[in-house]
């Protein structure tokens, strides 16, 4: 018996980054899973690492884009058909945009970065919400961002997507806790994944990793963070374990967001 081998998780963005980290931490944990991403090669490609490495563990894959809601229907009633329930939603799908000030902003890029980080978060709760209140059960968490606390220079549409992932956190904790449902959010710092590789890409195209090392400097415990730190968070927030947290936005930054 392992700590979750009856639970069925959900993770959107699952092929990279903090989905994958999750989804290695879950199989760990014995969890059954449906694994998202609108990248089906890389998606194929981890479900393959993982099967590899965790053989007992039933993993499903879904090719989907979260921002289309047909595409979040569909991946909910695969988890529902396929395994009969749904224990935990890890809305974690996002992208950063591109970086540049406000008023010069692209406006395709800005409405992509809202179709993707706020309508694809709140798809995925407004169709896990009805499965969740018929078991009287479930966990969600969303990916906000330090983002979603604070301002990021040149990041205005990630910045006000992630505010209102936390936002909606707090609407769902308080209209659905009465249900046995619990939804929390994440706002990690700068955690080393693809994404944020290509962030550091982009403020110094000639020497990334001299951008690296400048942030990291900046961070009290000197370090960036890995996503196994996170994947750790996630689990216990929509494991078992977690009873009572409900509609937090629990930052993991190294305690980066206190500075001033
Ligand atoms: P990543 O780019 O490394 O991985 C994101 C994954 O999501 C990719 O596999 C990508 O294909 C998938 N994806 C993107 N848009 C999608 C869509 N519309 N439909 C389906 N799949 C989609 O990013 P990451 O760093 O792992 O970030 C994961 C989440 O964490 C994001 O919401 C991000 O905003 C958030 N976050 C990350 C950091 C960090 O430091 N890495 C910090 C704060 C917040």
């Amino acid at each position: 018996m392992k700590e979750m081998d009856k639970k069925v998780i959900i993770i959107t963005g699952a092929a990279m980054g903090l989905g994958l980290a999750a989804a290695q931490e879950f199989a760990a944990r014995g969890a059954k899973q449906v694994l998202v991403d609108y990248n089906k090669e890389a998606l194929e490609k981890a479900a393959d690492e993982i099967r590899a490495e965790f053989p007992d563990v039933e993993i499903v894959t879904h090719v989907a884009d979260v921002s289309k809601e047909e595409d979040v229907k569909a991946y909910i009633e695969l988890a529902e058909s396929t395994f009969g329930r749904i224990d935990g939603l890890y809305n974690n799908a996002g992208i950063e945009g591109r970086q540049a000030p406000l008023a010069e902003y692209d406006l395709d890029v800005f409405r992509k970065v809202v179709d993707i980080n706020l309508m694809g978060v709140y798809f995925g709760m407004r169709h896990v919400i009805p499965v969740m209140q018929k078991q009287k059960y479930g966990r969600i968490v969303n990916v906000a961002s330090v983002g979603g606390i604070r301002g990021v220079v040149n990041q205005t549409p990630y910045v006000a997507t992630k505010h209102a992932v936390s936002g909606m956190t707090k609407n769902a904790a308080i209209e659905y806790g009465k249900d046995g449902i619990l939804t929390n959010a994440i706002a990690p710092g700068a955690i080393l994944t693809p994404m944020v590789a290509e962030a550091f890409k982009q403020v110094n195209p000639d020497n990334p990793e001299a951008a690296e090392r400048e942030y990291s400097q900046r961070n009290p415990t000197r370090a960036l963070g890995q996503p196994k730190d996170v994947a750790k968070l996630v689990a216990f927030l929509i494991g078992e374990e977690n009873g009572y947290v409900n509609g937090q936005t629990i930052a993991i930054d190294g305690g980066e967001s206190n500075l001033y």
